[in-house]
């Protein structure tokens, strides 16, 4: 694959709006690339305009740590789940000693 150019990522100019970075095209345009595909581990942003492509240098770890901040404020769903497994160990273990005295119980019940 051929890049017209390769770019760090300090270079691009961030734009909060679009929730992109972008580079000034030759064409006029602009290469664009989302802070969602740098998390993913893309690093080629692409030119609507053209079919010129660069390469973003960057430390793919900075934008896993941001992405993982925007997820939770977006669902607020996984910060829960996590939450949730700790509490089902907590049930897990009230059952089985719900079930402990229940069979204690039973024996009790059924030898008497
Ligand atoms: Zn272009």
């Amino acid at each position: 694959m051929g890049f017209y150019d390769e770019i760090e990522i300090e270079d691009m100019v961030w734009d909060e709006a679009k929730g992109v970075f972008h580079y000034p095209c030759p064409c006029g345009d602009r290469f664009e690339i989302t802070r969602k595909q740098l998390a993913n581990g893309e690093d080629i942003a692409t030119c609507p305009s053209c079919s010129l492509i660069i390469r973003v240098i960057f430390d793919m770890l900075d934008f896993e740590d941001e992405e993982d901040d925007e997820e939770e404020e977006a669902s607020g769903e996984e910060a829960e789940e996590s939450s949730e497994d700790d509490s089902a160990d907590e049930k897990f273990e009230d059952a089985v000693e719900n079930l402990n005295v229940d069979l204690t119980n039973r024996l009790v019940v059924t030898q008497a």
